[in-house]
């Protein structure tokens, strides 16, 4: 935990001063003034510029989250049968992780760690809630800030546009989580024909199924839209560039697709005709419908001349669920909802012309952990201490700033599967559910993980084992139910809800 308190913490410049935060107004924050609170009064400084430099405006920030594609079905990560060139772009204008994990291997979990910046196993946020729009407990517990709540605070806008999946009761809504614009949908996935969304409040949907017919949000207000709906996300996205493009602001764009249902209209499924496998075909033609708003987003971005001030991720929030939407995670093992890389290495890349390397491939692992981190860093945004970050600032290790890892050990926690998985270096322990014995794997000579090491190496197999008790003693049972009850949830070793939504 030091550590890791102190590397969240590290200057963005090495010649940075490491001073306590002082409220004043924030550095090159384009003449916006810092909001004071009194609680700010506390919060330590998760990065400062160089005293002597000319502040460094503060970037905006992009987070493309895909939902539920697997690691191969990208352009960068060896796809051939779906063409992906503006995702390809990401990672050929900045930097390609290919280790690049997210901190859970289902949908709502991930996204819980991806926007606090922390393992959400401390929090207790490790199921996928029900759509409970009566229940405050049922989601991102309000103990926990948001990355949109820290950039909020030194002048940042906002806005979320796609699958929320973190609430449904009012006090969840995106709206009292520090952002200021939504666009999308509370629950966990989305059905993507405007026809088929016939529900209009909230209080029409009486479980997750149901939701996936309600009117698209913008804000609180239901509206009536007409496109295909990851075009619709794509069209808001540039439209939220358009108005943003003056100040600092943080999007996170969180597409549903290509999550089930399999849905596409003609315009994209007109381009696989080679793909005979109809699953298959449809998943292309999602996948390829994010690329072209992906590809409308960053060319407004060049358009309004702010590509080289705004640092852009792009992920997927869990490995691919193969048998249900024809995703592909070769060479991983395993699938969504799994401890296996399937389940937790996903499509990973950022870029920020001018700022990180073009072309770079960055080998040692990575997780969706330290967007927050690094976001916070260059605002120079304050993060409660008492909320300690579980990811670091990327940006000085992608330069060469900073030598050595942004991780000596990742970590994963099943557990209502009694699953867990601990990544230190190449290799690897995994317990596949509750009962059976660690296996141990080598991923830089066997990243299919087929042949289980434990015995042939006891002395790693117990330095992992050793990480993995002493994280699990940090950690909390789960504060909210899944979709499952616990009576559905003991009769079954992979709990349908891991897999869908
Ligand atoms: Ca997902």
């Amino acid at each position: 935990m030091t550590m890791q308190i102190q590397a969240a913490n590290k200057p963005m410049f090495p010649n940075a001063n490491r001073r306590a935060f002082k409220p004043k107004p924030a550095c090159g924050i384009r003449g916006l003034l810092l909001p004071l609170a009194l609680p700010l009064l506390v919060f330590s400084a998760a990065g400062q510029p160089a005293a002597g430099k000319p502040p460094p405006a503060p970037p905006n920030i992009i987070v493309i989250l895909t939902d539920d594609q697997g690691y191969h079905d990208v352009g960068f990560n060896g796809c051939r049968d779906i063409p992906t060139p503006n995702l390809d772009s990401i990672a050929a204008n900045g930097v390609r992780f290919p280790n690049g994990y997210v901190s859970y291997s289902v949908c709502s979990p991930s996204r819980a760690g991806l926007l606090t910046g922390r393992y959400e196993q401390r929090f207790g946020h490790e199921r996928n809630p029900r759509f409970e729009p009566e229940n405050p407990r049922s989601g991102l517990p309000l103990s926990e800030s948001t990355l949109a709540d820290v950039l909020g605070r030194v002048g940042y806008q906002s806005g979320i546009i796609g699958k929320w999946h973190l609430g449904a009761h009012p006090d969840l809504h995106p709206l009292n989580r520090g952002f200021n614009g939504f666009f999308g949908m509370l629950g966990g996935g989305h059905r993507y024909f405007p026809e088929e969304l016939t529900l209009k409040t909230t209080g029409d949907a009486g479980d997750e199924a149901a939701s996936y017919r309600l009117q698209i949000l913008r804000d609180h207000t239901p509206v009536r839209t007409t496109q295909y709906l990851t075009d619709e996300f794509s069209d808001e996205a540039v439209r939220f560039v358009e108005r943003h493009k003056d100040r600092p602001f943080f999007l996170y764009l969180a597409y549903n697709a290509p999550h089930t249902p399999l849905q596409a209209t003609e315009k994209y499924l007109g381009r696989f005709p080679n793909i005979k496998n109809p699953k298959r075909r449809t998943y292309a033609a999602m996948v390829s419908a994010v690329d072209d708003g992906v590809g409308r987003l960053l060319a407004k971005l060049r358009e309004q001349g702010i590509e080289e001030n705004t640092l852009v991720f792009y992920l997927s929030d869990n490995g691919g669920p193969t048998d249900a939407n024809a995703s592909n995670n070769d060479p991983l093992r395993g699938s969504k909802g799994t401890p296996w890389e399937g389940g937790w290495r996903v499509p990973f890349a950022a870029q920020w012309p001018g700022h990180l390397p073009q072309g770079r491939v960055y080998e040692p692992p990575v997780t969706s952990l330290d967007i927050f981190a690094t976001a916070a860093a260059l605002a120079a945004a304050p993060v409660d201490p008492s909320r300690p970050l579980d990811g670091v600032n990327l940006v000085p290790f992608l330069t060469g700033e900073q030598t050595g890892v942004p991780h000596e050990t990742i970590y994963l926690r099943m557990y209502d599967r009694g699953a867990f998985a601990v990544r230190s270096g190449a290799f690897k322990l995994v317990i596949p559910q509750s009962g059976s014995a660690p296996q141990l794997f080598n991923l830089a000579a066997d990243a299919g993980e087929s042949s289980d090491l434990a015995g042939a190496h006891p002395e790693q197999l117990a330095r992992l084992e050793e990480r993995r008790a002493a994280w699990n003693t940090q950690l909390v049972a789960p504060v909210f139910d899944g979709l499952l009850s616990p009576k559905q949830r003991s009769k079954t070793a992979t709990p349908a809800e891991e897999v869908d939504p």
